[in-house]
């Protein structure tokens, strides 16, 4: 459980890996989602984009973006396989486990994926 407002019950379920889906840039790069890619594909590119958004969260969320780009070249298809990319660490732990609260996750995945349980 993420978090509960009023009589919800809020969850996040990753939408695009229930979906089986990931993205996959033309330059090889590799992503949970293009709700994930497009923020940090323009931080890449150097605009003033904000990962976050809410700038109270950032102590919370950076670490995901921090060990995302310290180890971005493992992320490419060109280095390494697509199962070994979705079997890394960033992607079967550090990511699936910031769901497990509000403060910890990113903005986007808030945004995107939060469910209500009692709606199921
Ligand atoms: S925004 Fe987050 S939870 Fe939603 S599909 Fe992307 S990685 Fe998964």
């Amino acid at each position: 459980m993420i978090f509960v407002d009023q009589r919800k019950i809020l969850m996040i379920e990753c939408e695009w890996k229930k979906e089986g889906r990931v993205q996959i840039n033309p330059d090889g790069q590799v992503y949970p989602c293009c709700y994930l890619c497009n923020p940090h594909y323009r931080f890449l590119l150097g605009f003033k984009s904000n990962l976050t958004h809410k700038e109270h969260k950032d102590e919370h969320t950076q670490h995901i973006w921090d060990e995302y780009n310290d180890n971005k070249e493992k992320f490419n298809i060109n280095n390494r396989s697509l199962e070994e990319i979705l079997n890394d660490k960033w992607f079967t732990e550090t990511l699936p486990k910031s769901w497990e609260s509000e403060d910890t996750a990113l903005v986007q995945c808030i945004e995107h994926c939060t469910v209500d349980k009692k709606d199921e």
